[in-house]
């Protein structure tokens, strides 16, 4: 029986990385500097993992910036743009990298990045490969071989892990037509075999696959590409030890598939799909191990020891103890490094504590599975602590508050439905609001200058009081209302100036809500988030946002409207519960912003906005499981939404991603207005309009907050003109794609008055 590990989080306990990564950009260290932290890190991960009982530690799991884009330069993926950057003979390996990763402006050089998207269903983005008709690969970077080499040296023997090549072709994006770039396989597969050769030379003993998509919806092709792909190289490399690793979905379906495939040992995600061991163990073959996934790569939480035992035990019973494998269910790269580091009692309570688990605590967790299963003895110490924690999680006063889950059993299904229907709230709400055709609002947040961000440091420093930082935050606000007046604006916003992030702003203020010290989790290159972590029984002590937007409320007779953050999206980037559905956690959410949302209506608001821009992502990976979590999400949006009178105004907002696919379900949930983004696709999203009438307000975003280019009113008027042609005027909004939080005020200011000015121009037909 071995343990092994996917991967480990590679930024470091202390975010090293980040730090020498940023140091680097800003031309402050040298590349040397940079190599030798990244070395550290690397050192430590793997001394780590040995002294924690790890028998296959990971190599490869190290990325200065992300394992997708090491893969292409691995495999020569580099697309005809940076070539300039190779040509130019100045430029480090390091340099191209990051030029990809992150753009290239320099030296008379002004090159694009990569595109960035989400990885599966987590918060980690990763860099889209460029794929090419015909395109050609060869071996470039040999960072995988020299790693398993340095790892070598300080006498670990490590599995190098990389992505698997159907997953890595699946993962890219095809750059022009006319091909399928699954078909680029052939020209691809030579390249890994050249990497397997190099490696069993430096004496590899296994080699781990990920192939993800392997527990996702395949079509013939790709399935076709599995058997051909692992069927060559098993033919070249008959001694090697492949372990093929598939995770945060199970392979249901397709265990026989997996199980066809000449490969050592399979790796099941056996936290986010149970269910498929059976299949699995009705079809696996012979000689194939099989490694147990069964400690949570993507929560914060102990393992059930007993539970996963039992697990291990029945494959135990079946297959024999040398081909069971224990291990993570996913690469911990979406946890935090270290639990230990916690150690300010007042962010997290010792007990709490005593419930969690980080990537070093997770590892100890495997290693202790494994004694256990061996040596059958229960009472060792380890093994009776997590039986009590568990045990006291379970009925914890902290935890469990009889009130809220009697509201949520108590949840009927007239509490997800407006009093009206659209047409007739439309009308109502017009008589309050009387807004002109082609109203224009932004999208809640407005450029958080260093000022602001450093009042906010101050205050948690202790170096302004209280009533000095509100202070200064009215002012912020008030000047911020005159100017949306100024410019002519028709439904203001207050700014968010309060808030750190959209989510932790809530979370700070929910019972049931904790938070680490040091809970860092890469989400891109240098990026880093510390998602809020959802404990207990979620419910609001007192209104949360009723004093700011009644504040920015009095300051104008223009329509302010408040700005909430939605129960899906609250649940999405938090840390949540195990021990319980998720769909439960999102209504005990919902009831809280519902209470807000009533509140903010008492103190006069007519206009009440309500974020969702994390609906899509939450999407599950099989497209058979997407019924079920519409059905839940949506209705938690509706209790959160639908608790006001006809005349109050609902608005929701949504962006990252692409919403066609889902139209129908958004339409579903009934807001009065959508704010969506929309323009750097050029509108694309109105394609979806051309066969289904979205029936209520919908504000395409006209312009893309995420460059601080300043769009001309032309631009924008042509945007509205082609929505125009697929949406009613007089449902059409005007505003930006997102909140303006992270934009400079110069270009805020010009690109809100080209918008206005978009408008009413289109407000004048002789005119355009
Ligand atoms: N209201 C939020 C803001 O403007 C929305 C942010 C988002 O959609 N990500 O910042
Ligand atoms: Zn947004």
């Amino acid at each position: 029986m071995l343990t092994h590990n996917l991967g480990y989080p590679r930024i470091g306990s202390q975010r090293q990385l980040k730090k020498a990564c940023e140091d680097y950009w800003a031309g402050k260290s040298t590349l040397q500097q940079l190599l030798h932290t990244g070395s550290k890190i690397r050192e430590e991960n793997w001394l780590l993992q040995k002294q924690e009982g790890i028998d296959l530690i990971p190599s490869n799991d190290f990325s200065f910036y992300d394992q997708i884009l090491d893969m292409s330069l691995m495999v020569n993926a580099i697309p005809e743009r940076f070539h300039e950057i190779v040509l130019s003979g100045k430029k480090s390996e390091t340099d191209l990298y990051f030029a990809m990763a992150r753009s290239f402006q320099k030296d008379g050089m002004d090159i694009t990045a990569l595109e960035m998207t989400k990885w599966f269903d987590t918060n980690y983005h990763y860099l889209v490969p460029e794929f090419r008709k015909n395109q050609p690969f060869k071996l470039f970077s040999t960072k995988i071989i020299d790693e398993f080499n340095e790892a070598k040296q300080l006498g670990i023997q490590t599995k190098p892990v990389l992505i698997g090549p159907v997953s890595y072709l699946l993962l890219g994006k095809e750059k022009e037509s006319g091909f399928d770039r699954i078909d680029l396989i052939p020209n691809l597969l030579p390249v890994y075999l050249e990497i397997l050769k190099r490696l069993e030379k430096a004496h590899v003993e296994w080699v781990q696959f990920d192939e993800p998509f392997l527990a996702l919806d395949l079509g013939e092709k790709e399935r076709e590409a599995f058997t051909y792909v692992y069927t060559q190289i098993r033919k070249e490399f008959p001694k090697l030890k492949i372990l093929l690793a598939t995770y945060f979905e199970g392979l249901d379906g397709q265990g026989s598939l997996a199980a066809s495939l000449p490969v050592c040992a399979l790796h099941l995600d056996l936290v986010r799909n149970a269910d498929q061991l059976p299949e699995l163990l009705s079809v696996i073959p012979e000689k194939m191990s099989l490694s147990l996934g069964v400690v949570d790569g993507r929560n914060i939480w102990i393992n059930d020891l007993e539970a996963s035992l039992k697990t291990i035990h029945e494959v135990v019973d079946r297959l024999g103890e040398a081909r069971v494998m224990i291990a993570p269910s996913c690469s911990l790269l979406h946890v935090p490094c270290d639990l230990a580091l916690e150690t300010d009692e007042h962010i997290l309570l010792p007990e709490i504590k005593s419930w969690m688990a980080f990537a070093k605590q997770k590892l100890r967790e495997v290693a202790l599975l494994k004694n256990l299963a061996k040596n059958g003895t229960k009472d060792s110490g380890g093994f009776l602590k997590n039986q009590a924690s568990l045990a006291a999680r379970k009925t914890a006063p902290l935890i469990h508050d009889p009130q809220v889950k009697a509201r949520v059993a108590a949840i009927t299904p007239a509490m997800s439905s407006r009093k009206s229907a659209f047409a007739l709230r439309k009308q109502n709400q017009q008589k309050v609001l009387n807004l002109p055709v082609f109203p224009t609002t932004t999208i809640g947040s407005f450029p958080q200058t260093k000022e602001v961000r450093s009042w906010r440091a101050k205050l948690k420093k202790g170096e302004l009081s209280p009533e000095e930082y509100d202070r200064l935050l009215r002012e912020e606000t008030t000047e911020l209302i005159k100017w949306q007046e100024e410019i002519g604006l028709d439904v203001l916003v207050h700014g968010e100036y309060e808030r750190n992030d959209m989510v932790e702003y809530f979370g700070e203020q929910l019972n049931g809500y904790t938070f680490s010290k040091n809970g860092w989790v890469q989400s891109y290159g240098s990026r880093c988030v510390k998602p809020p972590i959802v404990f207990g029984d979620v419910s609001r002590p007192k209104a949360m946002t009723v004093y700011w937007a009644e504040f920015a409320q009095s300051l104008t007779p223009v329509p302010v409207k408040g700005m909430l953050t939605g129960p899906v999206t609250i649940l999405q980037w938090s840390f949540v519960r195990d021990d319980q559905p998720r769909s439960e956690t999102a209504y005990q959410i919902a009831l809280a912003i519902r209470d807000e949302v009533q509140d903010l209506e008492k103190a006069g608001i007519r206009v009440i906005q309500i974020d969702e821009p994390a609906i899509r992502e939450g999407l599950p990976l099989r497209k058979a499981d997407w019924p079920g979590y519409l059905d839940w999400s949506i209705t938690a949006f509706r209790i959160s939404s639908t608790g006001v009178e006809d005349e109050t105004q609902i608005h929701t907002h949504m962006c990252y991603s692409e919403f066609n696919d889902i139209i129908r379900d958004i339409a579903d949930m009934d807001a009065d207005v959508i704010t969506i983004e929309c323009s750097r696709s050029q509108m694309e999203l109105l394609d979806a309009f051309g066969e289904f009438n979205y029936p209520n307000d919908i504000g395409p975003g006209v312009y893309d907050i995420h460059s601080p280019r300043v769009p001309s009113q032309e631009e924008m008027i042509f945007l509205l003109k082609k929505a125009r042609a697929v949406i009613p005027e007089q449902n059409l909004w005007v505003n930006p794609d997102c909140g303006l939080k992270t934009r400079h005020w110069p270009e805020t200011r010009e690109a809100l008055i080209q918008m206005v000015g978009a408008a009413k121009a289109l407000r004048e037909p002789v005119l355009v």
